[in-house]
């Protein structure tokens, strides 16, 4: 049953209906929900409302999978909205001239959205207020996307957070408000306004045949964010803080890319969390601490707009990382074929499903920024690329961490060892065995679907011998932290 996330009503059907009924715009943007979604009941309460979903330059900007995971999200909010007697109406162009033109098409005379935060998110939302506002439409955007809005958590003396613990500190007390529920119906324009077909967006394209692979690892929409959450936080929560970094057992809640597009709230994901707590499941604490990391990766890339592309620390500016896409240890380590068995498995779970496990994460990209010292913005710019849970903050925060370059970081010269790290959070080498068929002679649908994935210019096949290391643990190691001692002391 899907209860988890819905807790008291604050707007009733009829209060919406049988309001001012004027016409509303909502403009979708990654807010594909019904529950608590404060944009869509304020215009519920005003009367008719026009959902729209504008393809603009950041939608067209997007990575691969991340483009094939929004066309999965459009296609299944279009469908909750029919549901519900409404449709989502599909339009390109720049966000202020499509508004403006959809206004006048349906007489509306406000527009309502959901806040996002990255810098160009910010800066387009802030021009389209302002020319719906000298246009006389009202413009009004509402908080949703994060437990806590960057801005309203501060230092004792005023400043941003630079270190995650005082900032779990600061937050962990606060009250998040209830959520809200979703509308029952909602009342619409008399005629609606035309709109593009999804399909002919072609947004999956990027993805060539691997994109057949990914769908069936992905479940798209609110409805199963939900149930997962709730499947989440009947079972699996009590353990979560001793599971949720082994690699071999889905202990951990799978939530990123319903988080990620606004399938579901992070207060649904906290009050489910707080109840189960209360209910005395041993690991809800530390799966809010989780939910909590995503808000102070929001917090520093509100703060430090320039995390994505820049070193955090200036510090590092200078250092040796190799910054060259065609280098051979980076297209191996992208392909999965560098002989180190954890790392190839996780870039091959990441190829086939879309994500990676976050312990994976942790260990490709300290593989890849210190064994083979390569930029940690390629790595981010190819997790930008393939993951359907790309979350601009999350991916910037967590490639600067494990580089060294980042917040709270671990020291430079703390190296993963990718087969103690195995050892550890793999003991019986099923993921291993998982995603490398090759090597483990496993040959499951999902295994083998990686061959199906990858672009065929890879030449990937079963046949393959197993790759042989290209760097040595050892000899990775010790040259990495003989170029940090150099850069250190210059
Ligand atoms: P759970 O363990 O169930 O956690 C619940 C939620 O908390 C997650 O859904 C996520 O929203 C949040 N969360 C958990 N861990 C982190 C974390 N370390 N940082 C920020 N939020 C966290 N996460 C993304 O959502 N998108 C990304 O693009 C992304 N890129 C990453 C890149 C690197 C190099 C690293 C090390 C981590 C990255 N993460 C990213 C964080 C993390 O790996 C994923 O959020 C996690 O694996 C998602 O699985 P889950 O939903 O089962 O998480």
């Amino acid at each position: 049953m899907i209860q988890a996330a819905i807790s008291p009503v604050t707007v009733s059907k009829d209060e919406g209906l049988m309001s001012q009924n004027q016409i509303s715009i909502l403009w979708v943007r990654r807010d594909f929900r019904l529950a608590n979604n404060a944009a869509l009941v304020a215009a519920v309460k005003r009367g008719a409302v026009v959902p729209v979903f504008i393809r603009d330059a950041s939608v067209d900007a997007l990575g691969s999978a991340p483009k094939l995971r929004l066309e999965m999200a459009i296609g299944a909010f279009a469908e909750a909205l029919e549901g519900l007697g409404s449709r989502l109406i599909l339009r390109s162009g720049t966000a202020a001239e499509v508004l403006e033109t959809l206004a006048a098409e349906t007489g509306a005379s406000a527009v309502f959205w959901n806040r996002l935060y990255d810098p160009r998110s910010v800066a387009r939302d802030t021009d389209v207020k302002a020319l719906l506002k000298d246009r006389e439409i009202e413009a009004q955007s509402f908080a949703g996307a994060l437990l806590f809005e960057p801005w309203t958590v501060e230092t004792k003396t005023g400043g941003p957070y630079r270190v995650y613990t005082p900032y779990w500190n600061a937050v962990r007390g606060r009250d998040v408000a209830p959520c809200l529920t979703p509308p029952l119906e909602m009342s619409t324009a008399e005629d609606w306004p035309q709109s593009e077909a999804l399909a002919e967006w072609e947004l999956s394209r990027g993805m060539f045949r691997g994109a057949a692979v990914v769908r069936r690892h992905v479940s798209a929409g609110e409805h199963a964010a939900l149930e997962r959450l709730d499947e989440f936080t009947d079972t699996l929560i009590a353990k979560y803080k001793v599971d949720r970094d082994r690699l071999d057992i889905a202990a951990t809640s799978e939530l990123s890319d319903a988080l990620s597009l606004g399938e579901i709230s992070p207060a649904q994901c906290w009050h489910a969390g707080r109840r189960a707590m209360q209910e005395g499941a041993a690991g809800a604490e530390h799966f809010l601490k989780e939910v909590v990391w995503r808000e102070f990766a929001w917090h520093l890339l509100w703060h430090y707009p320039h995390m994505d592309r820049e070193n955090w620390r200036p510090e590092w500016d200078g250092f040796v990382w190799n910054d060259d896409a065609n280098h051979p240890h980076f297209m191996a380590w992208c392909r999965g074929i560098t002989g180190q068995p954890v790392v190839d498995a996780a870039m091959r779970e990441l190829y086939v499903t879309g994500k990676m496990h976050n312990r994976a994460r942790m260990i490709v990209a300290s593989y890849l920024t210190k064994h083979m010292r390569m930029h940690w913005r390629l790595g981010l710019q190819w997790f930008a690329d393939c993951l359907v849970d790309w979350d601009l903050a999350s991916n910037a925060m967590g490639w600067q961490w494990v580089a060294g370059s980042g917040p709270d970081a671990a020291p430079y010269f703390r190296i993963y060892n990718p087969e103690t790290q195995a050892q550890k959070f793999d003991p019986k080498g099923t993921y291993l065995a998982r995603w490398l068929p090759d090597a483990f002679g496993d040959h499951s649908d999902a295994s083998m679907s990686f061959y199906d994935a990858v672009p065929k210019a890879w030449k990937a096949y079963i046949t393959d011998a197993p790759a042989e290391p290209l760097v040595s643990l050892t000899e990775g190691r010790a040259v990495a932290l003989a170029a940090y001692e150099t850069y250190k002391t210059q």
